[in-house]
């Protein structure tokens, strides 16, 4: 019999937008990336899409999209941030598929609950939902219908199956010690079983009470511990050898997450490129194949009954995501986790009295409210516009509030799920972030729910989270974290004007009075600034307009600017009124009133306009230098009053790479200074972005000029200038790969002859 692999990659970041805004704000500890997602895409996603493997001489022989080769889920959340932040990565993932799809006949990616909640805890309508708009999002990215869904943790029971199979999924993947027993598909032969003494290298069929069925792989424990833990990533050969040890005739596969590749283990995909190359050419008999097409050609010959519930990586069942079950990652020695209990109970009691509110409600706005929530998942990952929703799914002839009501329920029922996503659980204590997380969108969900008439349910909630405590005494319960790092999260008309009041002035776009009104554009919300006419003492009245975008809803607000003593913002104020006349809100106009992720962002805003306008001060000075610019001096090292040189060096060494050849002297002295000068320069890695920014420009046009790029690398490697080719490497190899033309460039980028 023949023998094959399958290497599963479980590939998910939380939903970690901000519930208002909808845009991911910066994380601290991420730093100097952004936030989370955009580090973890640098150092795994993007560098799987692409794998070096090297010749012996470390010059690149091929660039491999891991992700035809390996079984993989990304879950809608993240697909959802990589397809504005990372189109090209996410673009990679999708041909990945097809590759796969053409060469075995079955693709290699897997849907994934969508906001990867505890499938055997969440209530009928969430498994329901959370199913649904999974299949949704993966049917769009894919553009087939999955064959497989990797559950959550792999928590499992029968009613999650269930569900599962009426949404057409035919396969998940599991831990051996999640068997209970096995038999006969016939029912004979039944027979308890445990992770030492299964046979994980067949599929086998859980069948459910509704006659239907959904089958089993059991990945190998040992093995896929040991890619994580047991440094088998060091070394490709050594890799290679433990699985083809390990294969005997049959399927041997591995579940592993994905992030272990680069993020955990720098350099790890080259390992797995390796092996999986090793795998394509048919070493030792061992062929690469994936789940769905190894299950078309081994229909399952036996049963399997589940330990009910169960999960990867909880000996409790699922307690870990409701209970003091012990189960940590041991950051904190006698910590408990009695906290658990509690938040599952309140977010369960605001889900309970969320969806009997979306009910009763949308039953005059909607044609069948629950077909209409489970179908939202549609809009949810752009595949349906807002237009075609609305004929298919609300009561006809609505006028524009209902419909806007309709909406903001719509995304009341999205924030309350994905309160539930598992991390919140996972860790050992209350006010981390994923629990503040998730508590965050649960308020962000209440907001809404008041909005659309909702008896508020706030006391309610919190008696139930009060229940919860912090292993921090000083942190206090979970009253205490509502009140002290949740609610100070929630953005309002007030917060909202401050920071994009604080935005525009970041960027210089603040409008005059009189001048066009200026916005600024979150994925969620666009915020606008409009000023009609001054009012004397430098004062200037407007409207301040929030429009919301996916619940279609517009505020208007009256807006006064006073301004500070300096005639700018800092020490200004601004008062907003509410369109009925009867409420004005005063704000300072001074950061410290933001959150501080909110401000953390208005600082980027400016850290990004900053760069832009020195950038172009520096390559404007640096034109006039280099007119100026004499010839070096016999024993001269560097340019005289260099440290006032120095702030020209980006604008400098842009135009030495891309610009008319100087006379030799004068050549040398400016190479001899952008030499020291570039020697640990702050502004290096800035400058960096722009230039592979440049090259890839050049590199997207008809017929590209390989020798004007060839001489620009062999220019800045003369003054120490050498960024991360990377991207470049990709864009030639993609483009150009095998082109005559670009062979000297080739060679400069390191590509083996
Ligand atoms: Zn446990």
């Amino acid at each position: 019999m023949d023998r094959f692999l399958c290497i599963h990659g479980h590939f998910y970041q939380p939903p970690r937008e901000d519930p208002w805004l909808g845009a991911l704000l910066p994380e601290g500890s991420a730093a100097p990336s952004a936030n989370w997602n955009e580090r973890i895409c640098r150092e795994s996603y993007a560098p799987l899409s692409r794998a070096r493997r090297l010749d012996g001489a470390g010059r690149i022989m091929d660039i491999f999209n891991l992700y035809e080769w390996i079984s993989f889920n990304f879950g809608p959340t993240l697909c959802r941030w990589m397809e504005a932040q990372a189109p090209e990565t996410l673009a990679r993932v999708v041909e990945g598929d097809r590759a796969s799809l053409a060469r075995l006949g079955h693709g290699n990616a897997l849907a994934q609950v969508c906001h990867h909640v505890i499938l055997p805890l969440a209530s009928d309508l969430d498994k329901h939902l959370e199913v649904g708009w999974a299949v949704a999002d993966f049917r769009h990215r894919f553009g087939r219908h999955p064959e497989g869904m990797w559950l959550s943790e792999a928590a499992v029971d029968t009613a999650s199956l269930e569900v599962l199979a009426e949404n057409g999924i035919a396969f998940t993947v599991l831990a051996p010690c999640q068997a209970a027993f096995v038999a006969d598909l016939d029912g004979g032969n039944r027979r308890a079983v445990s992770e030492w003494d299964m046979d994980i290298t067949r599929p086998y069929r859980a069948m459910l009470p509704s006659g239907r069925h959904v089958d089993i792989f059991f990945y190998h424990g040992g093995l896929s511990q040991a890619v994580a833990f047991e440094r088998l990533l060091a070394d490709g050969e050594n890799f290679w050898r433990r699985l083809s040890g390990a294969a005997g005739p049959g399927l041997l596969a591995l579940a592993t997450d994905g992030e272990t590749y680069g993020h955990h283990f720098q350099f790890g995909e080259m390992a797995l490129a390796y092996v999986m190359a090793q795998a394509a050419s048919g070493r030792d008999g061992l062929s690469p194949t994936n789940f769905g097409a190894y299950l078309a050609k081994n229909p399952p010959q036996h049963r399997v009954w589940l330990r009910e519930p169960s999960a990867w990586s909880c000996v409790h069942g699922v307690e870990r995501w409701r209970s003091d079950c012990g189960c940590t990652n041991g950051e904190h020695p006698g910590y408990n986790q009695k906290w658990r209990g509690p938040l599952r109970a309140a977010l369960n009691l605001l889900k309970a009295e969320v969806d009997a509110h979306y009910f009763a409600v949308g039953e005059g706005l909607f044609r069948d409210p629950r077909g209409a929530l489970l179908a939202y998942g549609e809009v949810l990952c752009g595949a349906m516009d807002k237009a075609d929703f609305e004929s298919a799914r609300f009561v006809p002839g609505l006028a524009a509030d209902k419909r806007s009501l309709a909406w903001t329920l719509l995304s009341m029922q999205r924030f309350a799920v994905s309160s539930f996503a598992s991390c919140a659980w996972f860790f050992d204590e209350l006010t981390r972030i994923e629990p503040v997380n998730a508590l965050t969108y649960a308020l962000r969900a209440m907001d809404l729910a008041r909005d659309t008439g909702m008896a508020d349910p706030e006391e309610r909630f919190l008696r139930e989270l009060e229940k919860a405590e912090s292993n921090d005494p000083a942190m206090g319960d979970g009253r205490d974290v509502w009140n002290n790092l949740v609610t100070p999260r929630r953005a309002t008309a007030k917060t909202l004007a401050l920071q994009t009041l604080l935005t525009l002035e970041a960027e210089d776009r603040l409008p005059g009075p009189g001048s066009p009104g200026q916005a600024v554009a979150w994925p969620a919300v666009t915020a606008s600034v409009a000023l009609d006419a001054a009012t004397g003492d430098g004062c200037a009245a407007g409207t301040f307009t929030l429009a919301w975008t996916l619940e279609s809803r517009l505020e208007r607000y009256g807006l006064s600017l006073t301004p500070g003593a300096g005639g700018g913002l800092p020490g200004g104020r601004a008062c907003l009124s509410w369109p009925d006349g009867d409420r004005q809100e005063t704000v300072a106009l001074e950061a410290a009133g933001l959150a501080w992720n909110k401000r953390q962002a208005a600082a980027d805003a400016l850290a990004g306009h900053a760069e832009s306008r020195l950038w172009e001060a520096s390559l404007a000075l640096a034109a006039k230098g280099l007119r100026l610019l004499p010839e070096i001096q016999e024993a001269q090292v560097t340019v005289n009053l260099a440290p006032l040189w120095a702030g020209m060096y980006p604008g400098l060494v842009w135009r030495r790479l891309f610009g008319p050849e100087l006379a030799p002297g004068r050549a040398a002295l400016l190479d001899a200074f952008l030499r020291a000068a570039g020697k640990d320069n702050p502004g290096a890695p800035a400058l960096a972005a722009r230039v592979i920014r440049e090259f890839l420009d050049r590199l997207s046009g008809p017929e590209p000029d390989f020798a004007a790029l060839a001489l620009a690398v062999t220019r800045g490697r003369s003054i120490g200038f050498d960024p991360d080719w990377w991207a470049v490497q990709n864009r030639l190899w993609e483009r150009f790969g095998g082109r005559e033309a670009c062979r000297p460039l080739a060679d400069l980028l390191w590509f083996a002859g």
